[in-house]
């Protein structure tokens, strides 16, 4: 592959992996990122459980392995629109993948401050992306980290089309008109309030300046490494699983791992998207060989394998390693019970074949939560941010 990438947030969970992966596939990538990750995780007092090495060693480990140069800018999107600008037009990128967002929702609700943070935050790195673009005439590819949550989690039974859908308008006198609309968004935290947002100003964006823009409604991610990042140990990928930033499996896998029961949220009855990492960064490859034109609305990819119930899923990971499952009072504000059918026929259509859970599950994470389990902070766990101000203290039971 050859063009010249932007990663936006290319130190995190999903950017890292990803600007490796470009720039083994042959793309000239530059990363910017202000390490406000790594600056959340001081103020939780929270680590990876995978030791990741400073952006600078991440870098001169990269070059060691593959000869490759990864230029990087310690540059806040949000705040500092001329110096981000000023790397865009420096560099002039075919392509900018857009990761740099805060994006734990469990964060994004704990208080004023994180609310107010996450919204600032996420929605100017977008629209500041979108700004420099088009001051600087850069006819780009844009490929955005959306989110599957966007949604909303109805308890009806059908397939979710990706982005879109078809409608029937009745007018007066039995006529009517067919048009199709962003899917309706329903989020359910600030965090995904900020993707509902994001999709508005893409729409604007292609309509208004005619821009290139993929987003792509991910699910959760699991799994830590990728093809790349086993490479050398500096290389190694980030693995959250702490209360605010850890996913849902990830967590599980902890929890199993130090005889902690596994603790799901309300009944369990969530559904959910899932998608591993090393899918993630091959999505976005597909997504940039794959460029919308100019005029075009926003393409929408629903980047997910499969979709599962977490209740299964603790069951699944009970019956693979004996862990017990408790079954906690859920902080967050949400349907007891969804179902969640999501169509990924895009990626399919190009060719992804995805990683399910029962293939991989113990033969990747497994590994890792096993390598450095002496780094487990028990504390760091359990869920510690509540969605409404109803709820009890208390009400989250630490185990
Ligand atoms: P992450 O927090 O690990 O990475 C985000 C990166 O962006 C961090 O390195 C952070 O320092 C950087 N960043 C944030 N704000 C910035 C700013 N103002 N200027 C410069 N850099 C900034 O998150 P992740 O898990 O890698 O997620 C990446 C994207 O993918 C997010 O937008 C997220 O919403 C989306 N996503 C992630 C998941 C998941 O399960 N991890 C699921 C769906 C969607």
């Amino acid at each position: 592959m050859s063009g010249s990438v932007l990663i936006l947030g290319g130190d995190g969970f999903c950017g890292w992996p990803t600007a490796l992966h470009l720039s083994a596939q042959g793309y000239d990538v530059a990363i910017v990122d202000n390490l406000s990750r790594r600056s959340i995780d001081d103020q939780l007092g929270a680590s990876s459980l995978t030791p990741i090495a400073s952006i600078d060693e991440r870098l001169a480990a990269w070059r060691s392995v593959t000869g490759k140069e990864i230029p990087f800018w310690g540059i806040d999107i949000a705040a500092d629109y001329s110096g981000f600008r000023n790397v865009v037009s420096q560099r002039r990128p075919d392509a900018i993948v857009h990761f740099a967002e805060q994006r734990s929702a469990p964060y994004s609700m704990k208080g004023v401050n994180e609310k107010n943070y996450t919204i600032d935050n996420n929605v100017r790195t977008t629209h500041h992306t979108l700004l420099a673009m088009v001051e600087l005439g850069l006819d780009a590819h844009l490929v955005h980290l959306g989110t599957t949550g966007v949604y909303g989690y109805s308890t009806v039974d059908m397939v979710i089309a990706e982005g879109y859908l078809d409608v029937i308008i009745p007018l007066e006198e039995g006529r009517s008109i067919r048009d199709t609309i962003l899917y309706p968004t329903q989020p359910g935290s600030i965090y995904h309030l900020t993707k509902s947002l994001d999709q508005l100003l893409f729409q604007f964006y292609a309509q208004n300046d005619r821009l290139r823009i993929t987003d792509l409604h991910q699910g959760i991610v699991w799994g830590t490494q990728t093809a790349e990042t086993r490479r050398h140990p500096a290389l190694v990928n980030r693995f959250d699983y702490d209360g605010d930033y850890g996913t849902v499996l990830n967590r599980f896998l902890v929890e199993a791992a130090i005889g902690y029961p596994l603790t799901v949220h309300g009944t369990g009855g969530q559904t959910r998207g899932f998608i591993n990492i090393q899918d993630t960064v091959r999505c976005v490859a597909l997504a940039l060989e794959n460029p919308p034109a100019a005029g075009e609305k926003p393409r929408i990819f629903n980047q997910v394998a499969e979709t599962k119930r977490v209740r299964d899923l603790a069951e699944m990971i009970a019956g693979m390693t004996g862990a017990q499952i408790a079954f906690v009072d859920n902080p967050r504000k949400e349907a007891v019970e969804n179902e969640l059918a999501l169509s990924n026929q895009s990626f399919l259509d190009l060719g992804l074949a995805p990683i399910l859970l029962e293939e991989q599950l113990f033969t990747e994470t497994i590994e890792i939560v096993g390598a450095y389990k002496d780094r487990i902070d028990r504390e760091l766990i359990p869920a510690q941010s509540l969605w409404t101000t109803g709820h009890r203290p208390g009400l989250v039971k630490h185990l």
